[in-house]
Parts: C-alpha cells; structure tokens; sequence
C-alpha cells in the first residue's frame, strides 16, 4: 500500500520535473532569441513616452516640468541659485501668497510649510526633526510660530535637515542653529557652496555641523530612525530621505525626494548623475517599501491639499490622503529616470 503511493508520488515527481524541464528549456530559446534580437534603442521620444506612463495622473505637474518643458533647456544654469550661488537679496512676497497654516498630519509629522514651499517637522521620543527650512521670510512665521500653534518646542528642535542648498529650503538653517542649537544635516558638496556665501547673505549663513557624502547616513534621534540618500542631480549634494511616520495603529514609510527641477547646467554628465540617484531612489523606495511620495515644493505632492485633507475624518480602513502604494512610489523615481535619460540623449 505505501510502495505504492510512493511508487505513484515518484512517478509524478518524474513527470513533473520533465515539464519544468521542457519549460525551463522553452524559457531559455526565448530569452536566447529576445536577446539576440535586442532590445529596441532607447530614445528621448520613447523615454519622454515611458516616463509620460509613469508619471500617469499621480505625476503630472512634475513631468511637464521636467520633460516637457526642463528648466535648463535655454542653456545654462537656469533659476533656483545655480550651482554655488548665494541666493540673490529678495523683497517680502506679499504674505497673502504664501502663508500656510500649520497643521498635524500624521501622529508624528506636521506641516510648518508655505503654499508653495514645504517644511515638516517629525517629532520622536528624543525631539524634533525640522526638514526643509524655506525662504528667511517665512521662517519665524511658519517654522518658529507655527511649532507654538502646534503645540510644539522649538527649543526641542535636534536636527535640521537640508535637501538641497537653494534658498527657498535652505536659509532657516542659521536661525534654527544659532536660536535652538539644533544641528545641520546638509549633504557634503553643498556645504562647500554654503560656506561660500556672504555673512549678509537671507538667512545668514549656518555653521558646518553634520556633512552627509555620497555613502549617505543612518541618523536616529530617540525612537525614530531616518535613512539619509545622497541623491545628486538637481544640485551635486542634493539629500533624500525615507522615514517612518505613523498613522493610528500603522507605521508607513515616507521617500523624500530632496531635489526635482533641472536648472542645473544642461551637460549630459549631469543628467547621467541626476538619472542614476532616481535609479537609486527607486531601489531603496522598492527594498523599504514607501506608499508615501513628499518631495519639498508642495507642487510636486500636493502637499497643501493632501495637508487640508488629512484634517478630515475618515471612514474605517480608508486611506490618509499621502498614502498610495509601492507602485505608485516607484513611478515617480521611474519618470524621473527616464526625463533624465532623455535630456542626456538628445544633448549632441
Ligand atoms: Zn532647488
């Protein structure tokens, strides 16, 4: 009785490993064939086309800034500072055109941004994580006021996070630093471009606390650890992040993407070094599995609105209004990608 189950079991064992065996074979002429025909060129017709798909309606906005119509395509460094630049002395904007309300987003996230220029601070069991740091103007009423309406310290500021050293995120650093004694986290090569700049330069200039190279860092402030990227494109020390923030009982990863515009200068090089941080981005975003998209101007993730719509109350199992998916995390880091190799390309 066993023999004979057993002799049945080996039999179709048998017959099974012959089928994956003639499947295993069909695979390989087919990989064989596919690959000895090739794959089709990439051009920038065809990756304008594939980021278009993975931009989708999520992306939008951020693929007719940087495929359809980039920053840089007049030649030269464009806007944002350029490269080395001390940002330029600025008038006030009339404060109806930027002031936002502060707000709780998430259990340990909040919005301290203006309309147009996010800035969040993440609280942990040890302070507070400022990320981004907008014009100098907005500073006291956004970042400092704005932790009081919260109901947070500014004094329990820790670290202030930098993405990218152009003005509109960078020049509440030295407030932030001298008033609270937080340290600044700003990636290495654009410290040195920082440290160039006038003492009369908005905002003043932030002394050299933490330098992040291209090997990037861990930084755990209590119970909260973040996973700082070097991410090098929009400037040469751009930083990206990815956090936890919690939501109720849930705990969702957050890709901070530090640097989106291409007004930096149109030489392939630097598209090929912009294309190959969102090559990484999208494989660390794969490997921590983010469902949530922030990047630092609210154009990009429509922070201003998906901020307003965290405040309303929700269904059982609905989602926060930041929460997608993988997939969709990973499209954004995909277009990218793919309007970088197309502005390479078509640079003869
Ligand atoms: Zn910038």
């Amino acid at each position: 009785m066993w023999l004979d189950v057993a002799g049945v079991l080996m039999k179709r064992y048998a017959a099974m490993n012959t089928r994956l065996l003639a499947a295993a074979t069909l695979l390989a002429a087919t990989t064989f064939t596919a690959h000895a025909q090739g794959p089709a060129p990439a051009t920038p017709e065809s990756l304008v086309a594939a980021a278009k798909r993975a931009a989708g309606v999520d992306y939008a906005g951020t693929f007719l800034r940087i495929c359809v119509a980039p920053d840089n395509l007049g030649g030269g460094g464009g806007g944002g500072g350029g490269r080395g630049a001390a940002p330029a002395a600025r008038v006030v904007p009339d404060r109806a055109t930027w002031y936002a309300r502060p707000y709780k987003v998430f259990d340990n996230l909040y919005f301290i941004g203006t309309k147009i220029h996010s800035s969040w601070a993440l609280t942990t069991s040890d302070g507070i994580i400022v990320i981004d740091t907008l014009f100098d103007y907005a500073i006291e009423p956004e970042i400092v006021e704005g932790l009081k309406t919260l109901g947070l310290d500014p004094r329990a500021i820790k670290y202030v996070l930098i993405s990218h050293a152009h003005g509109d995120h960078d020049q509440g650093a030295a407030l932030l630093q001298s008033r609270f004694g937080a340290k600044v986290v700003m990636g290495a090569a654009d410290w040195d471009s920082t440290l160039q700049r006038p003492a009369s330069a908005p905002g003043g200039v932030p002394k050299r606390d933490i330098a992040v190279g291209p090997e990037g860092l861990k930084l755990t402030l209590g119970d909260t650890t973040m996973d700082i990227i070097a991410s090098p494109g929009h400037t040469p020390g751009t930083l990206s992040y990815f956090f936890p923030v919690k939501d109720g009982s849930r705990t969702l990863t957050v890709a901070y993407s530090g640097g989106t515009a291409f007004n930096f200068p149109r030489q392939a090089a630097n598209f090929a070094i912009y294309r190959d941080s969102q090559r990484k981005m999208r494989e660390v975003a794969e490997a921590a599995g983010a469902t949530i998209l922030m990047t630092n101007h609210t154009e990009f993730d429509r922070a201003y609105d998906r901020v307003r719509l965290a405040q309303l109350p929700r269904a059982a199992g609905e989602k926060h209004p930041y929460e997608s998916d993988s997939a969709t995390v990973l499209r954004y880091f995909e277009m990218g990608r793919d309007c970088a190799e197309a502005q390479r390309l078509s640079i003869k």
